[in-house]
């Protein structure tokens, strides 16, 4: 079961990835994917191009959704996997976060335009792919292009963080919403990415805690968030707190992404992976 290439968490244009959705299952299927789950921020446009391609292709295919959360003072990732597209409570959920991204958008352009650099709305807007949902992946490659950074990852460090110019606070759907949603939904409830997240040994106990508490079944313990250390620190909590876990790149393109589709670490073998509810 954990040999399994299990891919649990990615991003196509329907929000900040760079491939349209029936690229994303292509590649995923070329690089040796068994299973796949499509996860794009706030949004389920992209699963129905997806899941035809994955059919076509033979690729076991999971319906997903990444959600943007606020908790405490940090913004935080709950992944939906296996919801029902067709959930008129989770679509209107969705709907509301990202009906907050324009407003945002407009107000992370004027500080960057605060700091001399001009047109970023334009020009964050010419590389998203679904009108509904702009990201700060938008504005960093747009960045990049102005010569502000060589890369997205070092846009990340010099603009669009917290504490650095061009990010903006922002409330997104509380984590009682997003358990609400994605359980209302029949799905499975995963944790992105904690090793990102800037909260104490405390407070992600305590996040942990009230995770589970709402329902929430698994956290990615390999991710292409993860340094190795990091692997092994939420194997222990996944142990810890019973949760299943997930593997995942979050891939987002390929000269965007530290990991490819199907390339995350395996599984330390002796956690029930997060696709033993899947298959
Ligand atoms: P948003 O949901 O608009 O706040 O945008 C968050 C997105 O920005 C993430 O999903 C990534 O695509 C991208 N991002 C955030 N931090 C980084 C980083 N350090 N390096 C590369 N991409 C990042
Ligand atoms: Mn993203
Ligand atoms: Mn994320
Ligand atoms: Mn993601």
């Amino acid at each position: 079961m954990n040999t399994l290439n299990a891919d649990l968490h990615c991003h196509s244009t329907a929000s900040d990835g760079v491939l349209a959705p029936a690229d994303v299952v292509r590649r995923a299927h070329a690089n040796g994917v068994d299973l796949l789950a499509l996860t794009d921020h706030d949004e389920l446009l992209g699963l129905p191009e997806a899941a035809a391609t994955a059919a076509g292709l033979g690729l076991r295919f999971v319906p997903g959704v990444e959600i943007s959360v606020s908790w405490l003072d940090q913004t935080i990732h709950i992944v939906g996997l296996a919801v029902d597209p067709a959930n008129a409570a989770l679509a209107a959920g969705l709907r509301q976060v990202r009906d907050g991204r324009d407003g945002r958008a407009a107000r992370i352009a004027g500080e960057l335009e605060r700091i001399g650099i001009g047109g970023a709305l334009e020009g964050a807007l010419r590389y998203v792919g679904n009108p509904a949902l702009i990201s700060r992946a938008h504005f960093a490659r747009f960045l990049v292009e102005a010569g502000a950074a060589r890369n997205v990852h070092e846009v990340f460090l010099h603009y669009l963080a917290r504490g650095k110019p061009g990010y903006v606070e922002h409330v997104w759907a509380t984590l009682d919403e997003a358990l609400g949603w994605i359980k209302g939904a029949g799905g499975v409830a995963v944790i992105a990415h904690p090793g990102r997240y800037r909260l104490s040994h405390a407070e992600m106990d305590i996040f942990f805690e009230k995770f589970r508490e709402l329902g929430g079944d698994a956290v990615e313990v390999s991710c292409g968030a993860h340094d190795g250390g990091q692997l092994l620190a939420f194997a222990r909590m996944a142990r810890r707190f019973g949760l299943l876990a997930s593997r995942a790149s979050d891939f987002h393109g390929p000269a965007d992404s530290p990991v490819d589709l199907g390339r995350a670490p395996p599984l330390p073998p002796d956690l029930t992976p997060v696709w033993s509810k899947l298959i």
